[in-house]
């Protein structure tokens, strides 16, 4: 329910501080209650088609109306398969939302990860007319969680493929750089396209009572590797920049939907990345393509159980 309850700030003395911290923190609840309750219709609605999809071919198919054929039993299985997909993602991504994302966390090659998802998507590629390259011989090992991230980089990368037309490019970059958000901000243009999410990364340091950012690392080296996923495709608009992390959004709500994804991808990445105390930031121009920037420090903050 909603709560209402509102107390009076009379003058400025001790009560009337106490009356405004109470106004403000029954606000934050009310605002939480909407997030929760914004969720809830979102995964119905989600859940709605794929059932409904299912439940019709399989009521068809009982009455007659549909020979039991495979042709007609792969509808129902590939909306299955979506709604597994679904649960599944939804669930990493609320176990991530809460710091309970379980991390196996080992030395990691992110090149030989990159190298690794582009070879399991070649057969893609060639048949939609794009050329890969990857380039960044030397970047040091990380430590991280070696399937999160390849998750990450699967996402990145099938997006990237999915949103590029035939004969274009796609490109890998991978760095070492002293400071990411120094480097952000040296790039008008990427400073520009990153604000929504820099906003959001850092909501939980405003709760805190911080504006500082909390992506600095503390291991002592300084030092990050950044991994940028550049497309020559179909670009992002503007205004739809601040929004493409959300979960379930989409640019184009009926074509993304058929493309099978689940709307979570980005989602999913940024929470992956944020676990391992980097960033994620988007850039874009429509018509020209995007360029999705991932920033994670050689360790996370929390390294005291490094598997061997
Ligand atoms: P989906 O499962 O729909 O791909 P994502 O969270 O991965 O969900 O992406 C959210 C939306 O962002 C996509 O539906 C698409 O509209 C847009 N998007 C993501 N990556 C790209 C890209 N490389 N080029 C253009 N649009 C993109």
């Amino acid at each position: 329910g909603d709560l209402s309850s509102r107390v009076e700030v009379v003058g400025n003395g001790d009560i009337a501080l106490l009356a405004r911290d109470f106004n403000k923190m029954t606000e934050q609840l009310n605002r939480n209650e909407e997030v929760r309750r914004n969720m809830v219709a979102d995964i119905a609605h989600e859940l709605r088609t794929p059932l409904a999809v299912i439940l019709g071919k399989l009521e068809s198919i009982q009455e007659g109306v549909l020979p039991s054929t495979p042709e007609n039993i792969l509808p129902i299985q590939d909306e299955t398969l979506r709604l597994i997909r679904l649960v599944r993602d939804l669930q990493q991504l609320s176990l991530a939302e809460a710091g309970k994302l379980p991390m196996s966390l080992r030395k990691v090659n992110l090149r030989a990860i990159v190298e690794k998802i582009t070879e399991q998507f070649e057969i893609e590629f060639e048949e939609r007319g794009l050329n890969i390259e990857i380039k960044g011989e030397k970047v040091p090992e990380i430590i991280g969680d070696a399937d999160r991230l390849t998750q990450v980089f699967v996402n990145l990368i099938g997006n990237a493929l999915l949103h590029t037309p035939s004969g274009g490019t796609l490109q890998v970059l991978l760095d070492e750089v002293e400071n990411p958000q120094e480097n952000v901000m040296a790039n008008e243009d990427a400073a520009r396209g990153l604000r929504g999410v820099f906003r959001r990364k850092d909501d939980k340091a405003e709760e805190a009572g911080s504006k500082e950012k909390t992506s600095v690392d503390e291991s002592g080296t300084g030092r990050w590797v950044q991994v940028t996923v550049k497309d020559s495709g179909e670009g992002i608009p503007e205004e739809e920049l601040d929004h493409i992390f959300d979960r379930f959004y989409r640019v184009d709500k009926s074509r993304e939907r058929e493309n099978g994804g689940t709307g979570l991808g980005l989602a999913i990445a940024k929470e992956f990345i944020q676990a391992h105390g980097g960033t994620i930031q988007v850039k874009s121009k429509l018509g020209e393509g995007s360029s999705f920037r991932i920033s994670l420090p050689l360790k996370p903050k929390n390294t005291s159980d490094v598997n061997p």
